[in-house]
């Protein structure tokens, strides 16, 4: 089954707002792919959706093969998002951060220490373990916010806007940890608004504006399109 099958999927806003309007869209397992849209297109509410922060209104949501409406609790399992603002204690450390959150998801202490080192190597941070996060850089903080959402090994990594407001040095360190995560297998579904982005780190593509799917495409035959 596809890492992300989505039919049909509307959302509307309590304030009558219509997100998405009937989105259609499959993701391949092991794919790296871009939602690639204007603000307000509808990007962060698909984000919310897929990773069960939102509630849809009508249509369905797939992730290899579990129903997020039959099975919430399994799909969430399966997704890791890293969400656009830096929200963990800037007081604690990198090592403590990762190991406390792997223990809110239940998983045991020696477990926990074990990928927060996997992580934070993979996340080059490792020789940040022991600082204190606030004295870490904007890049070394975004890069901390993806160790993180690894510690539960997700199958679909999902980012929304990872490098908005970013320099491009920043950008490049944080592409280089996202294309290693994709390399050790895990499907990467992220949103943003720079082709340029698009264009470096992913395969596949759909282009999304006022809530519909305009166009999604292999990265490379969108670029010959433009
Ligand atoms: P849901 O239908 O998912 O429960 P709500 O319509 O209740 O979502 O809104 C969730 C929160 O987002 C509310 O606190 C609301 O005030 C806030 N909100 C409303 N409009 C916007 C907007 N245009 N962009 C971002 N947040 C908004
Ligand atoms: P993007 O991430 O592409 O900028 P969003 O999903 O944030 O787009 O927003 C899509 C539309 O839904 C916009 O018109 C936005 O104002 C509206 N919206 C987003 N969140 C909420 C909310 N919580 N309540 C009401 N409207 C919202």
């Amino acid at each position: 089954s596809p890492a992300l099958r989505v039919r049909g999927l509307t959302k509307r806003y309590d304030n009558g707002v219509q997100a998405l309007k009937g989105i259609d869209l499959e993701v391949a397992p092991g794919d790296f792919f871009a939602l690639l849209g204007p603000n307000g297109a509808g990007k962060s509410t698909m984000i919310g959706i897929i990773s069960s922060l939102v509630n849809l209104s009508e249509g369905s949501v797939e992730v290899f093969g579990v129903d997020l409406q039959q099975q919430r609790g399994a799909a969430m399992r399966l997704v890791g998002l890293v969400p656009q603002e830096i929200n963990f204690n800037l007081f604690e450390k990198p090592i403590d951060i990762l190991v406390n959150y792997a223990g809110f998801y239940g998983i045991d202490r020696a477990t926990a220490l074990v990928r927060a080192e996997e992580e934070l190597k993979r996340a080059h941070l490792w020789e940040k373990a022991h600082m204190i996060s606030r004295t870490l850089s904007g890049g070394m903080k975004r890069r901390l916010m993806i160790a993180r959402a690894m510690m539960t090994r997700p199958q679909l990594l999902i980012l929304d806007e990872p490098t908005a407001g970013v320099d491009i040095e920043i950008r490049r360190d944080m592409w280089r940890v996202l294309e290693q995560i994709n390399r050790d297998g895990t499907t990467i579904i992220l949103t943003t608004h720079y082709l340029e982005e698009a264009e470096q780190l992913c395969r596949n593509v759909a282009i999304i504006d006022r809530g519909q799917i305009v166009q999604q495409a292999p990265m490379r035959e969108l670029l010959a399109t433009l």
